[in-house]
């Protein structure tokens, strides 16, 4: 089967047969014209009008816009796309005073079976290609420009699990870097631990920024948790971070979401400084209260139980953050993609 090709699922390799009998330049300033100037192809002013038309044709966009929600006075913004055979993604655009970061689906739905998830309790529908998902991101920096910020970061914390789609991530992470020219410690691959995928990672070019979603320091709670863990259990994992760690000389971070009672306990503290220990030089661990979902009953550590957790892990030596929750209001937090439609019903006449 032949894909078929898409604005940004096409390399400059594809471009140039599409160009054939057109100066060599016009591979150019179509490419510098979709990532450089992030324009819609009808704007490249220097190519030809014609060309232009035919190039739309030629190059589908992959994604149709359905809704576009803000939260956080404006600074949140969640994108709901449509896929080609229908599938919905959704995409979070958070300005930050120091940066703006896109936060990217990878797939629609997701098969891991988080329990705590939205997406896990959605299911899996189809992995996104390189198009879709660099064109969330470029539609991401066009949003960004259009209030006078440059998308700066690119994290895989949307819909998805990056590494049970690992070549066409890996594709849009070159297209970040090469094209969009984003620095590689700025795109962050957040994966549930798939340790044949992190190995892979670790053999790449680029140095991306690896996370991973920990939850649980025993094996008995994480596979609960995290039903991959039973494949990948802890010991196996935690080995694959510290050569990935020892072979780049990157920082990684473990995502910890806290769930009152199940792993903000004195001795999930212990054991998680124990697991973090292992990494060196360092590991970092992100702390994010539970965001709550329809499918999951319990809730989020309260704040004064999230400082204390912190505050025992800082006295552990780990190095520590509590991240900040971003629009939890239009359900665009971590945990909290579905890609619900609201659907419109015509009253019955
Ligand atoms: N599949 C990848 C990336 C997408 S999920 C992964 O699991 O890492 C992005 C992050 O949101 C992960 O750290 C995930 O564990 C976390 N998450 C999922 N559900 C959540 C919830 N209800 N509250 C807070 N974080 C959640
Ligand atoms: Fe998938 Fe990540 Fe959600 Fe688990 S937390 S179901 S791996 S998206």
């Amino acid at each position: 089967m032949t894909t078929a090709l898409t604005r940004y699922g096409a390399t400059l390799d594809d471009l140039a047969p599409l160009l054939a009998g057109e100066p060599r330049y016009r591979v150019d300033q179509l490419w510098r014209g979709l990532y450089g100037q992030l324009a819609e192809l009808d704007d490249i002013a220097p190519l030809p009008v014609a060309l232009r038309r035919r190039l739309a044709d030629e190059l589908p966009a992959a994604l149709s816009p359905v809704t576009e929600t803000t939260s956080d006075a404006g600074d949140t913004v969640k994108f709901l796309f449509e896929l080609g055979g229908g599938a919905l993604v959704e995409t979070v655009l958070m300005l930050y005073p120091d940066r703006a970061t896109v936060c990217v689906s990878s797939q629609a739905g997701c098969a891991m079976g988080c329990g705590f998830c939205a997406t896990g309790q959605a299911g899996f529908t189809r992995h996104l290609t390189t198009g879709e998902i660099v064109e969330q991101v470029v539609r991401a920096a066009q949003r960004a420009r259009a209030g006078g910020r440059r998308l700066s970061n690119v994290v895989f914390m949307g819909m998805g699990e990056p590494l049970a789609n690992e070549p066409a991530v890996w594709g849009a992470v070159e297209r970040f870097h090469d094209a969009l020219g984003l620095s590689a410690r700025h795109l962050t691959i957040s994966t549930v631990g798939i340790v044949p995928g992190i190995r892979r990672l670790t053999e790449r070019r680029l140095p991306v920024t690896l996370a991973v979603s920990l939850h649980a320091a025993n094996d008995e709670r994480r596979s609960e948790l995290v039903p991959i863990n039973r494949r990948y259990p802890l010991d196996v994992l935690i080995s694959a971070c510290a050569d990935h760690v020892a072979a780049t000389g990157r920082r990684m971070s473990f995502e910890w979401a806290l769930i009152d009672g199940v792993n903000d306990r004195p001795s999930d503290a212990r054991e998680l400084a124990g697991l973090v220990r292992r990494i060196r030089p360092a590991a970092h661990v992100n702390l994010i209260p539970l965001n709550p979902t329809p499918g999951w009953p319990t809730r989020g550590t309260p704040p004064a139980g999230v400082r204390s957790f912190r505050d025992q892990l800082v006295v552990l030596g780990v190095n520590v953050t509590v991240r900040r929750n971003r629009g939890t209001d239009i359900d665009a937090a971590c945990g909290q993609l579905a890609a619900r439609e609201v659907t419109w019903q015509p009253a019955t006449l």
